[in-house]
């Protein structure tokens, strides 16, 4: 954390105040489960790496705890946040920041967000898991790649976190392991239990970093897809069989040289991109 915290933000009231007195009931409707102890806030914010003059762009602020813990980093935040009651104590905590927040209403699925921010940013979210997930794939689809953002540090769901991260070989290894795993560099920083949350969601969460690797450029993202649906379709049966359900898919299970009799968990990332090497001319 800085030592040089802008007096503004030193002297906020407490997370608590500011919910009570802008009346933030969290809404099941916005999937809101809030944050508020601040070491822990603390915590996330440091998961990125070193953030002081580096441009963050965090989803869903809400009353904006994890963004205090964000701003206390030295960092430059622009947050998007749909839910409008917000707004009122985010712009509270703009005036504070001196300039280092700004804030956006809208719904994150439909910002262009190389064009919000003007530059390459750190990513960082505590999202309804629904909406995390749909803007994680959106995110590791770019194209081109290497990506417009430095880096991904997103809460989750744990159980989608361990798929993130899955290796082959386990149930929870397919389709997400194998799109967050063939161009980026995935790990679980941090778990955190129900009661980290008000209110407590069911389920354990986990925030997930992910930052951009180098990847094959002769291997488009579409066909990494297609071939990985296809065979994790019927993750139980034969590649020789579940491939059937791709177009020439038998035709690139051939050229690649890979086991017909092998089922798709059994396949490493680098396999999986040779079988969508293979299969992007036949397609
Ligand atoms: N970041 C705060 C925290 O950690 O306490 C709030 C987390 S709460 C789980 C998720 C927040 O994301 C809510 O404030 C909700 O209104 C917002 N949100 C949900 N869907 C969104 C979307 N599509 N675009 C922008 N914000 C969204």
């Amino acid at each position: 954390m800085t030592d040089t915290l802008p007096p503004g933000l030193a002297a906020l009231p407490p997370l608590r105040e500011v919910i009570a007195r802008h009346g933030l009931s969290a809404k099941k409707a916005f999937g809101q489960n809030f944050l508020f102890d601040a070491n822990l806030l603390d915590k996330i914010a440091r998961v990125p790496g070193v953030l002081a003059g580096e441009r963050v762009y965090e989803v869903g602020p809400g009353p904006g705890g994890l963004t205090r813990a964000l701003l206390r980093t030295g960092a430059r935040v622009t947050a998007v946040e749909m839910d409008s009651r917000c707004l009122p104590a985010l712009a509270e905590l703009a005036e504070a920041a001196e300039g280092r927040l700004s804030v956006i209403e809208g719904d994150a699925m439909r910002i262009d967000e190389p064009a919000v921010l003007g530059g390459p940013a750190h990513i960082v979210a505590n999202l309804p898991y629904n909406v995390g997930t749909a803007l994680l794939i959106r995110w590791l689809t770019a194209d081109p790649w290497t990506p417009w953002w430095r880096s991904l540090s997103l809460m989750f769901q744990k159980e989608v976190a361990e798929r993130i991260v899955a290796a082959p070989n386990t149930d929870a290894y397919g389709r997400l392991a194998v799109l967050a795993q063939w161009r980026a560099r995935p790990r679980i920083a941090l778990s955190l239990p129900p009661r980290a949350f008000i209110p407590p969601p069911k389920v354990d969460s986990a925030v997930v970093h992910i930052v951009p690797a180098e990847a094959p450029a002769d291997v488009p993202v579409s066909a990494v897809e297609r071939v990985t649906a296809a065979a994790f379709g019927q993750r139980r049966k034969m590649l020789r069989a579940s491939l059937k359900a791709l177009p020439r898919g038998l035709e690139a299970l051939a050229a690649s040289g890979i086991d017909g009799a092998r089922r798709a968990e059994t396949l490493s990332i680098d396999e999986f991109v040779t079988l969508a090497r293979c299969w992007t001319p036949l397609s």
